[in-house]
């Protein structure tokens, strides 16, 4: 498959990588549909971020087709299937921070600051989807965290 950037910081090698995937040798390769949803979630999501925080970072995780969801336990219902959602780290940032701010200025389906520990900045990580229809602007977190702190009500 040739590498394509998707946007101009992120390739779409970078959204279909996985280690498990090589692992158990599961082809990760994208449908057409996929790529261009793909496309909005580093447009609106990825770039945005890289702007406002001005250092490079790669996407833990974007796409991931039904067989490697499955054998990482993923939600049957989980966005990375259809190409919509992310899971990322900035280095040096706090995810707390992260999350935070894609909260208040970016357009999302679901973000979710998953597994952080209070005090340990570089804990857990983000995840952020977003869909061409309507967007439900849904923030969650497994632990509760930023309901807990009183930020999102
Ligand atoms: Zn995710």
């Amino acid at each position: 498959m040739i590498d394509i950037y998707l946007s101009p910081h992120f390739k779409l090698s970078e959204l279909i990588h996985s280690d498990k995937a090589i692992e158990l040798g599961i082809d990760n390769t994208p449908p057409e549909d996929v790529i261009e949803r793909l496309k909005i979630v580093c447009c609106r999501i990825l770039e945005p971020v890289r702007d406002h925080f001005h250092i490079p970072f790669r996407p833990n995780s974007g796409y991931r087709c039904a067989e490697l969801n499955q054998a990482i336990r993923g939600s049957k219902s989980s966005q990375h299937m259809t190409g919509q959602a992310v899971d990322f780290e900035i280095p040096g940032v706090s995810n707390y921070d992260l999350a935070n701010w894609i909260s208040m200025n970016l357009i999302y389906d679901q973000l979710i600051l998953e597994n952080y520990e209070s005090g340990m900045p570089s804990s857990g990580w983000v995840h952020c989807s977003i869909v061409s229809g309507k967007n439900r602007m849904q923030c969650l977190t497994i632990k509760g965290y930023l309901k807990r702190e009183g930020l999102f009500k």
